[in-house]
């Protein structure tokens, strides 16, 4: 049996990539099953619910050399626990390479794409296997998601056909009206607990001798989270204390507007990002102007800082 799993504190492409993946691998004669690291996001829930699909069930502690299929991720950091004592077969992944290692030879599937989801769209053509209209709801709304209905600057040609490929398979005819509904239900937060927030799209990375923590809080409505700025803040140096961090930042990423005003808990944070992004900060907000994609522009300005 191949476990496979996103990565922890999930999102709609670790969680919709997880399901399609092990659905993919059962088509193909392999006994696989999803699981997910994390609770699911107001998206990712929205999402599944609108899909009429069950959400994967947490990853149980796997024993040891249990052959697993990651997805979304590959860093040892934001996946299971014991990864280094589990046999890792198979990778699905549109981050760069961290510190995968492998007992035998793994199937790997990189590309430098927008989403998961579009390179998982990609090999159920190449296996010649039509995808069901659940499942291209799935990949559209993880590609949806993770390109924020493409205004990220991790979009490529290959997610916008994707998603054009995948719409009428899903039955979505106004794509952009979809997506809105994703974003405002992400942006619903309510009275999430701010240790939440802080961890629901939230990955560790090491830059030399320091990790630090960044999360991610992207939403409609800006205002809310800024309302909730203290609360936050206290988070956030909690979980620096706690978890023994050189710095922890959240990005708020406003959608519509494309913008990125980042909350930073004290000077150490304020004097990074000022060297690192040339980043104008006033108190405890740094203003990231238009870099909003973690992936591609807030950590490779870390590595190059901290290098
Ligand atoms: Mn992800
Ligand atoms: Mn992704």
């Amino acid at each position: 049996m191949i476990s496979v799993f996103g990565h922890l504190n999930p999102d709609t492409d670790a969680i919709t990539a997880a399901l399609v993946y092990a659905r993919l691998l059962n088509r193909q004669g392999e006994a696989a099953t999803a699981y997910r690291l994390g609770e699911l996001n107001f998206e990712t829930a929205f999402v599944l619910h609108e899909a009429g699909v069950d959400a994967p069930e947490l990853l149980p502690d796997l024993p040891a050399r249990s052959v697993v299929a990651l997805v979304d991720h590959n860093e040892s950091a934001q996946s299971a626990p014991n990864l280094a004592e589990l046999d890792v077969r198979y990778v699905v992944d549109h981050h760069k390479l961290g510190d995968l290692m492998t007992a035998k030879p793994p199937y790997l599937r990189f590309e430098p794409v927008g989403c998961t989801g579009t390179i998982l769209n990609k090999l159920w053509r190449e296996a010649g296997l039509p995808l069901e209209a659940t499942d291209a709801r799935l990949l559209l709304s993880a590609i949806l998601s993770d390109t924020l209905e493409f205004r990220s600057p991790t979009t490529t040609q290959a997610d916008r056909d994707a998603a054009a490929f995948l719409a009428p398979i899903a039955g979505i005819g106004d794509v952009s009206a979809y997506a809105m509904q994703m974003f405002a239900a992400k942006s619903d937060l309510g009275d999430t607990p701010a240790e939440r927030l802080l961890k629901m799209d939230y990955k560790v990375f090491s830059f030399g001798a320091q990790t630090w923590g960044l999360g991610v809080i992207e939403t409609t409505n800006p205002a809310y989270v800024f309302g909730r700025q203290a609360e936050l803040i206290a988070a956030m140096q909690a979980e620096k204390a706690t978890s023994n961090l050189g710095g922890i930042v959240l990005s708020v990423v406003d959608i519509l507007n494309e913008s990125n005003r980042m909350l930073i808990p004290s000077a150490a944070e304020a004097q990074v990002v000022q060297a690192a992004f040339g980043a104008q900060t006033q108190g405890q907000v740094a203003d990231l102007g238009d870099k909003i994609s973690r992936k591609q522009q807030i950590v490779p300005a870390l590595e190059k800082h901290f290098s």
